[in-house]
């Protein structure tokens, strides 16, 4: 189980991470990007070296 933030204040809303991981994020009508499902695929790494601002992060959490 992975959770995946964006700082919504670092984010400039350049649309490549929905580009390189739409399955994972999406463009929200702020003009910003958002997380729509945690999951643990490797295109989120991609998009986490790729973004411009590194505004992208993603922690690890222990289910009880
Ligand atoms: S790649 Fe980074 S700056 Fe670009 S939309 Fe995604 S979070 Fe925002």
């Amino acid at each position: 189980m992975v959770k995946i933030v964006i700082n919504k204040e670092t984010c400039i809303g350049c649309g490549l991470c929905p580009t390189i991981c739409g399955e994972v994020f999406a463009m929200g009508k702020d003009g910003k990007a958002f997380v729509k499902a945690h999951k643990d695929i490797p295109c989120v790494k991609d998009a986490i070296e790729s973004c411009p601002v590194s505004a992208i992060s993603e922690d690890g959490i222990k289910k009880k």
